[in-house]
């Protein structure tokens, strides 16, 4: 249940009614807010004097459920928004890794010739082997505070670990959380305080409920700045890297009040099938895109196999605005 505190409740007492009813408490901007278990189905007594509103919910998705909050939240970062009332599907792009000041140079001028504003590039990469490339660093995170200074381009990038957490946050203009980080609480509250967007990519083993119970932990922190990105998930098939699970988007949308992202790239995991992914992707009305790509994608140190070339980014991106037009929204 989630319990709206009426503005005059002291700080003192929120806290005390939270502890009194195991809940979560947080401030929105406008009130305290106080969420408990999804079991609990009746307003407390000792509750009910201080509670302007309250929502049973179903589940614990509580926070991102639409029977709480119907219209998608809007999710800014710089000069750009998706959710809300916008329209807008981002297109995120970049390459996997920054490995060199020349690489995302190159990046930066696709994306601005492109008109897009929002650059991806990954510094500390969680990599499922110790021996392969493990990201430049802070010294990546620098070279992209650089990048968007000079082209003035947003920049989001991932953390993989708590060691690096406030690094991440104080760089980025959006923290990515990636798949194998999405467990881990510690990130997930950390994020929670912070107050920049969030791009929370599902754990390629994880039910939906499980995911979006993690954006709870982000949400519940006081951070609604919250997007969800459905890169694939692990199922029987081995001819693809992972399967895109578009039922799950479609459940998503219908259910929750959080913007969805699709990453075809690391689903597919092969350059030939990210351009059909990304136009079907666009189709489903999603807020955003996430698509890899790198000056010399064979050259790439991590995910080469399925990073687009320029050129094919190029021509990829132009095939998405007419679809996207189609389906009422706009690429930005
Ligand atoms: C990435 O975005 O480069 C990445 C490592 O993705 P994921 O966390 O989805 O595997
Ligand atoms: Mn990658």
């Amino acid at each position: 249940m989630i319990v709206h505190l009426k503005p005059e409740t002291s700080a003192q007492l929120a806290q005390q009614l939270a502890e009194q009813s195991r809940s979560v408490l947080f401030h929105d901007g406008r009130r305290n807010v106080l969420v408990t278990y999804s079991s609990l189905k009746q307003l407390p007594d000792y509750l009910a004097p201080h509670a302007d509103e309250h929502f049973p919910m179903a589940t614990d998705i509580q926070l991102a459920s639409r029977d709480y909050l119907p219209q998608t939240r809007e999710v800014r970062w710089g000069q750009y928004a998706v959710g809300g009332q916008t329209g807008n599907t981002v297109v995120i792009a970049g390459p996997c890794s920054i490995e060199s000041w020349e690489q995302i140079q190159q990046s930066a001028h696709l994306l601005k010739s492109l008109g897009l504003g929002t650059l991806r590039a990954g510094c500390f990469k969680p990599r499922t082997s110790p021996y392969s490339f493990q990201g430049l660093g802070l010294e990546g995170l620098k070279m992209l505070a650089q990048v968007r200074e000079q082209h003035g381009l947003s920049i989001i990038t991932e953390v993989r670990d708590a060691s690096h957490v406030d690094q991440v946050i104080e760089y980025a203009d959006i923290v990515q959380i990636g798949a194998k980080a999405m467990y881990d609480h510690g990130i997930l509250r950390r994020c929670g305080q912070a107050r920049k967007p969030v791009l929370l990519k599902r754990g390629f083993g994880t039910t939906l409920q499980e995911f979006v119970q993690a954006a709870e932990f982000i949400l519940s922190g006081g951070n609604d700045q919250v997007m969800l990105c459905e890169r694939g998930i692990r199922t029987f098939e081995t001819k693809t890297r992972f399967t895109l699970d578009l039922c799950g988007v479609a459940f998503l949308k219908q259910e929750t009040n959080l913007p969805v992202v699709l990453d075809p790239s690391h689903a597919m995991g092969y350059a030939y099938g990210v351009p059909d992914l990304a136009r079907a992707c666009v189709a489903m009305g999603v807020d955003g895109l996430l698509v890899e790509a790198h000056p010399t994608p064979p050259k790439a140190l991590s995910d080469a196999a399925q990073q687009l070339d320029h050129a094919t980014f190029a021509q990829t991106l132009e095939s998405l605005r007419p679809i996207a037009q189609a389906v009422g929204r706009r690429i930005i």
